[in-house]
């Protein structure tokens, strides 16, 4: 590939002017560089703040319907370039191909769903004590907005933010992770493709340390939604507080699936094992404890283990069920948490090694521990891989006091046919994210989403009805006419 200009400033594509190169590295075949190319600095960060600011006022003063019919268009344009786009996400991050053409179809699905937006988010009249005035309250961006990505949905995660952000009025600085910019960079071109203007939404690609630093603390942003790990989310709240902006942070998981005695058991093994293993555990919302009791404990125990084994693992493009971790920094963190867990005293069931006969790529086997007890480091620390890990409890009170027993609080599933102790569980499970007999991954765009404890800032949710209210102010007026 030879087109290295990854910065998108004021319309224009332009290369970056840091000393510092990126790699992008297929995680399959990490040998093979996919493109090599120059990273933004923290000047052209700004320089992008400033571009985004220019043209903050004509954006939101474009008319909804002219909005609208950019992001029709944009999700015409997603979808006539699935096979490519889908393709370019698998390279640079790895997920197995049919997950890719899922999530570029994703994308193309949240531009439709936002695109109503602007025509359709509302204030509210309200009655007033003084016949004389009118009271109401309507809504205005708030300007120019941050967004800050992660690699394991490259389009999805984007999509729903810069959709959000656009359709409500706001102009974009926009960076994507450092693992994949290739994705976000052609879903900016699609964008411009589309009709959104020069400066109206901004691309810097480089290190969040300083390029993703700079469009956080700038003064001339308005709020900040940003998604990643819980230690950069955290960072970046505390780095803007003194200003009091609206900042958004979703974060990381340590996704409970409760599974009592009188559950579905094939349906409990099939989410555990989808929850686990799909996205290669990539999923903020993957299931990382099982936690089961003790009357069918073993066996459910046994039946998982036997389908993670059953799991074929190898390069996206072939479509395996599992594919590699990211990047080496990823698979590295994958075999460290198998030597915690073991040293800790959690028994390895399946798993834990490189799959037989693979001579390059980030791939490990899909990996099962037992014995785990609360305390342990593999059972509260989100560790991003296909790791499982096994807890048995006595009964449904102990379940939840195990459910909840971590900082974070994104996702949490309990399998029973006791509708019950299901409703308790979405009263008492501490979780943005409550399933009952399903998956602790996968949302509904009209649905909100979000977590809680060290899971999210709870600055509203992102997606479902009422997103666009973190990216825009609220204004209450009391008009009396002359
Ligand atoms: P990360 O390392 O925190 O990075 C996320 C983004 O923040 C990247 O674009 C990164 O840039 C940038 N960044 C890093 N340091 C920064 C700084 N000082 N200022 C501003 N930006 C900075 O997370 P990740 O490894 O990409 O993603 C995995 C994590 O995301 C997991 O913890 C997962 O649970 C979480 N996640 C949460 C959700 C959710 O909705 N709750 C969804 C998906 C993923 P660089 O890439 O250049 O470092």
């Amino acid at each position: 590939m030879t087109d290295t200009k990854y910065q998108h400033i004021d319309g224009a594509w332009i290369d970056g002017e840091s000393d510092e190169q990126l790699t992008i590295r297929d995680p399959a075949a990490p040998d093979d560089p996919v493109i090599t190319f120059q990273q933004a600095d923290r000047q052209q960060a700004k320089t992008a703040v400033e571009a985004a600011r220019a043209a903050s006022d004509e954006w939101a003063a474009t008319t909804p319907d002219e909005r609208d019919a950019i992001f029709y268009d944009v999700a015409d344009r997603i979808e006539d370039n699935l096979d490519s786009l889908a393709t370019t996400l698998t390279r640079e991050e790895g997920k197995p191909i049919s997950s890719s053409r899922a999530e570029v179809s994703r994308a193309a699905e949240i531009f439709r769903f936002f695109a109503s937006y602007a025509r359709t988010a509302t204030g509210d009249t309200v009655p007033s004590n003084d016949p004389e005035t009118f009271t109401y309250t309507f809504r205005e961006p708030l300007g120019v907005v941050a967004l800050v990505t992660p690699w394991n949905f490259p389009i999805a995660t984007p999509s729903w933010k810069l959709a959000t952000a656009l359709i409500t009025g706001n102009t974009v600085v926009f960076k994507p992770s450092s693992e994949t910019p290739m994705i976000a960079k052609r879903l900016v071109e699609l964008l411009e493709e589309a009709g959104v203007p020069d400066g109206v939404l901004n691309l810097v690609v480089g290190p969040g340390s300083t390029v993703g630093d700079e469009i956080t603390t700038n003064e001339q942003i308005d709020g900040i939604s940003f998604t990643g790990s819980t230690g950069t989310g955290q960072h970046i709240a505390e780095s803007v507080a003194h200003r009091g902006i609206p900042v958004q942070t979703e974060m990381g998981g340590k996704n409970p699936l409760v599974v009592l005695p009188d559950a579905d058991f094939e349906a409990a093994a099939d989410a555990a094992i989808a929850g686990a293993f799909g996205l290669t555990g990539q999923a903020c919302t993957a299931t990382s404890r099982l936690i089961v009791h003790e009357d069918v404990a073993a066996e459910l125990t046994d039946a998982v283990v036997e389908r993670a084994k059953s799991l074929s693992v190898g390069p996206g493009m072939d479509d395996p069920d599992m594919g590699p971790a990211v990047s080496a920094d990823q698979d590295e963190t994958n075999f460290e948490y198998v030597d915690i867990a073991a040293n800790d005293g959690a028994t390895l069931l399946t798993g834990g090694s490189r799959p037989d006969g693979v001579e390059a790529g980030y791939f490990i086997e899909p990996t099962v521990f037992g014995d785990v007890e609360s305390e342990m480091q593999i059972a509260q620390d989100e560790v991003f891989g296909p790791v499982l890990s096994v807890m048995e409890v006595g009964d449904y009170e102990e379940a939840v006091s195990v459910a909840n027993d971590v900082a974070f609080g994104l996702s949490a599933s309990i399998f029973t046919s006791d509708m019950a102790a299901a409703r308790k569980f979405t009263e008492q499970a501490e979780a943005g994210v409550i399933k009952v007999n399903g998956t602790t991954t996968g949302s509904q765009i009209q649905m909100p989403f979000g977590g809680m404890k060290a899971s999210s800032s709870e600055q509203k949710k992102e997606m479902g009805q009422r997103a666009y209210e973190f990216y825009t102010h609220e204004k209450v007026v009391y008009r009396t006419d002359p």
